[in-house]
């Protein structure tokens, strides 16, 4: 029987059983009718006796979920809702002692293991099927020290709940360009937000990470401790365990930014991004620029300059001169506003239940060349929307050597990222096509790809892809996890 069917028709049986799979935690009666089936690290299929299902339910405070339980279905839902898989059991952690109950019990039961913070891996990572899911989506908070200006934050906090704490304060560190995304991925595999350029990449300002690794200690990593665990968490993705708390260095915010996006019809996308690349030769490091091509079903596009200039409002007026008074925009929208409001700006635009293609690369430099080849394959479809994005890179980012962190891509000027999203499942496979043709016309202008922006490449591009970084790595991971519990990530192959 293969392993899908396996699963279904146990999964079934179970339910026709009176099979209760309801979620459960400390302190609450424990009900579990019959063995779980579930699914190994190798994908062979496994029965978990009911007694030691329930014996993990009891060690945990937060709750452990089984299929059909309550809060099952919305704990194992990701933002890309291309993603619909179904793991055995959800552990629901309410701090560290439970994620090292569950990573204890992964291990044990040699169960395919997915960690999910915020839930929004492109390529679905944070999700497994049959397997153990730790869900830290409970484990959210921020606390600021204002004195040391230091936020240390739980993790599977959301960037929402870090500006939500740091931004009245006036202090602020690198953070994603969507509110709802996860600080714990975000930052693992680097974090490019409107701030690195200021002030480096998320994992840059990084002070600590507290993780639970795969034999179930938990461990403060940072540069005084464990430091070459610090060195690997700071670019490696999720490859080293479950981190369970973050500190990070802010830095004084003004609120009040200059911030928003011009507006241009579709038709002058190549002349647009060529100013935008000259522009950003000079721009200064409190300027956040990315240049979009934008292209709705109904055929209608617009090519966008996106922009954030955190630094002083009259300066970053005449600074961005140059941009503000360029052609004739359809839509003249920078003005001055919140730092706080640009934030959530992207929010609705890229809501999660959707389904979503994207691929990235980075861009050493940007010739016209690479400019005219991808405008000319923008072009109209029913099926999705579809965005290009251009981020700048560089200022603070360059400020350390290559091999400073774990994070393999200083060198890149801009981040690319060409993408789709769609309602219709049927429409999956033709929109998936796309993407990849579409990239893969304009890969060779790429060298390398973020790993935050995963979907589906090879087991050799993503070693490839940690450049001179991955034999430190790969050791690392050999001494932290040689079983490759965490698997699910950009992974990095142990060779013990
Ligand atoms: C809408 C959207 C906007 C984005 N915008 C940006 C942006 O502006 N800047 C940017 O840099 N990136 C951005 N990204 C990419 C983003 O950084 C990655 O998708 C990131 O992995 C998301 O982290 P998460 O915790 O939400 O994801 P999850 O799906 O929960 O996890 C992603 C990966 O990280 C691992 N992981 C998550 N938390 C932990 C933890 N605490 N300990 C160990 N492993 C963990 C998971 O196992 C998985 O492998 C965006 C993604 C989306 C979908």
């Amino acid at each position: 029987m293969d392993r899908r069917r396996f699963l279904s028709s146990t999964l079934a049986g179970a339910a026709v059983a009176g099979f209760p799979h309801l979620a459960f935690g400390a302190g609450r009666r424990l009900r579990v009718r019959a063995d779980v089936p579930a699914m190994t690290l190798s994908g062979a299929e496994t029965i978990l006796p009911k007694a030691v299902v329930k014996e993990l339910g009891a060690s945990l405070h937060g709750s452990l979920m089984l299929p059909g339980g309550e809060g099952y279905d919305a704990a194992r839902a990701l933002w890309n809702g291309m993603f619909d898989r179904k793991p055995a059991l959800i552990a629901q952690c309410s701090g560290p002692a439970d994620v090292a109950s569950a990573v204890n019990f992964a291990r044990e039961h040699n169960l395919l293991l997915a960690v999910r913070g915020g839930g929004h891996s492109i390529a679905g990572k944070s999700v497994c099927e049959g397997g153990l899911m730790i869900d830290l989506q409970h484990m959210n908070g921020v606390h600021v020290d204002r004195q040391r200006r230091v936020a240390r934050v739980e993790g599977g906090a959301l960037l929402s709940n870090l500006d939500h704490e740091t931004l009245p304060l006036g202090l602020a560190t690198t953070s994603g360009t969507v509110s709802h995304t996860g600080a714990g991925g975000l930052t693992l595999g680097g974090g490019i937000g409107r701030l690195c350029r200021q002030h480096g990449l998320t994992s840059d300002n990084l002070l600590s990470v507290d993780v639970v690794t795969a034999d179930g200690k938990l461990r403060r990593a940072a540069a005084d401790e464990h430091d070459e665990l610090f060195w690997g968490l700071r670019g490696g993705g999720g490859n080293f365990g479950v981190a369970t708390s973050f500190e990070y260095q802010l830095h004084p915010l003004d609120n009040e930014v200059l911030g928003g996006a011009m507006m241009y019809p579709i038709e002058q996308a190549s002349e647009v991004l060529k100013v935008v690349n000259d522009f950003s030769r000079k721009a200064h490091r409190e300027l956040s620029l990315s240049g979009n091509l934008l292209m709705m079903r109904n055929g209608r596009g617009f090519v966008m300059m996106s922009i954030t200039y955190s630094g002083d409002v009259r300066k970053g007026e005449k600074h961005l001169r140059p941009l503000l008074e360029y052609g004739n925009p359809v839509r003249k929208g920078v003005q001055k506003t919140l730092y706080s409001t640009l934030q959530t700006a992207n929010d609705q635009q890229l809501a999660a239940g959707r389904h979503y293609y994207m691929k990235s690369g980075y861009l050493p430099e940007i010739s016209d060349e690479f400019i005219d080849e991808l405008v000319r394959r923008v072009e109209p479809s029913d099926k999705r929307e579809q965005v290009v994005v251009m981020t700048q890179l560089g200022g603070a980012i360059r400020d350390l050597p290559d091999d400073a962190t774990a994070y393999s891509h200083r060198y890149g000027e801009f981040d690319l990222m060409i993408g789709a999203a769609w309602d219709d499942a049927a429409a999956n496979d033709a929109n998936v096509t796309w993407g990849r043709d579409y990239f893969g016309a304009v890969q060779d202008y790429t060298k390398g790809f973020y790993t935050n922006s995963l979907m589906d490449e090879s087991a050799d591009a993503i070693h490839k892809n940690y450049l001179g970084n991955y034999p430190r790595l790969q050791a690392l991971k050999n001494e932290f996890d040689p079983q490759n519990l965490f698997r699910l990530n950009a992974n990095i192959a142990p060779t013990v």
